[in-house]
């Protein structure tokens, strides 16, 4: 029998995935084997280690999954945001670099606050909320998710990284909803932003992601709508309101932003040079509106 050891896995990996077109297929190589054999790819091991046939097996099975386009985060069953890992798999959204420019826009924003409470909508993995309410002090940071597949991710990441978020299942388009939630200093979402013509083009690996995190409607925008028509009045005054937009997509939603009567509405890009965030505050003057709207809060959470 032919022995293997790990660099030789690595190798032949990383050959099938080069053949197959992928790019950093090296790399992608020692991602799967570290998951299959159990070895920690980032740090180090012994390449000269022999792997034994089960190990082998599921190298090959692992490698057949990807060649059929399965994303390497789903394989791995796990993805790093802000320096942590979240746990990932079928029916959630993996989490994207390009999503990091939110948390480093809202952290700028409200670093230097205290006791904040967050709203973080369509939540998926928890990737925002559980990043926010470790970098920020937080009194309360609900992450709101309709997908049952997801929030299973949810509340595992919420438990792995003690994360003290308070997940909740539910769809941010239903009218009910805002009122049951308190008045937040922050209101943030990734939604789903992927408009009509652009689900037709998507890339293999995305086609694997669950279609609800993926799909904004014809134009990609009817989140941005939906929630800022039902959540602007879960905002404390002058709160911020705070999205992740597709490429192209800052001039229609800061319109939306603008149109509900938002002010200071601003768009911040990511790594790519590509307009990735849009935010704005809410416009309740703070004197007077603060006592009725603590008024109002009290009496909608009595009711409930
Ligand atoms: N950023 C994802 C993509 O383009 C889309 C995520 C979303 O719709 N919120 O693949």
């Amino acid at each position: 029998m032919v022995n293997y050891t790990y660099r030789d896995i690595i190798q032949s990996l990383s050959e099938k995935l080069t053949e197959a077109g992928i790019s950093n297929a090296y790399w992608e190589a020692r991602e799967l084997a570290g998951a299959a054999l159990g070895f920690n790819c980032r740090g180090k091991f012994d390449a000269k280690t022999q792997a034994d046939t089960e190990q082998i097996k599921l190298c090959a099975n692992l490698l057949a999954r990807r060649l059929m386009g399965e994303p390497l985060q789903y394989i791995i069953g796990k993805w790093d945001f802000c320096g942590e890992s979240f746990k990932v798999g079928s029916g959630v959204l993996i989490p994207r670099a390009d999503t990091e420019t939110l948390i480093e826009c809202a952290c700028s924003l409200l670093g230097g606050e205290k006791e904040l409470t967050v709203i973080d909508l369509c939540s998926g993995s928890g990737c925002i909320g559980i990043t926010l309410e470790k970098k920020l002090d937080c009194k309360e940071v609900w992450c709101v998710e309709k997908s049952e597949a997801a929030m299973y991710f949810l509340k595992e990441n919420a438990t792995r990284l003690n994360s003290a978020c308070k997940p909740l299942l539910g769809d941010v388009t239903d009218e009910s909803l805002p009122e049951k939630l308190p008045l937040a200093d922050l209101i943030i979402s990734n939604p789903p932003y992927i408009s009509a013509a652009d689900m037709k083009k998507l890339q293999k690996e995305v086609t694997f992601e669950p279609v609800e995190a993926l799909f904004g409607g014809e134009d990609g925008c009817d989140f941005y709508r939906e929630i800022v028509r039902l959540w602007k009045s879960r905002l404390k005054p002058e709160g911020i309101m705070m999205f992740e937009i597709g490429a192209g997509q800052e001039d229609e939603v800061m319109q939306i932003m603008i149109q509900a009567g938002m002010h200071d509405v601003r768009a911040r890009r990511d790594m790519a040079g590509i307009n990735r965030c849009v935010y704005g505050r809410n416009s309740v003057q703070k004197n007077e509106a603060v006592n009725l709207y603590d008024q109002l809060d009290k009496a909608e959470r009595n009711l409930h």
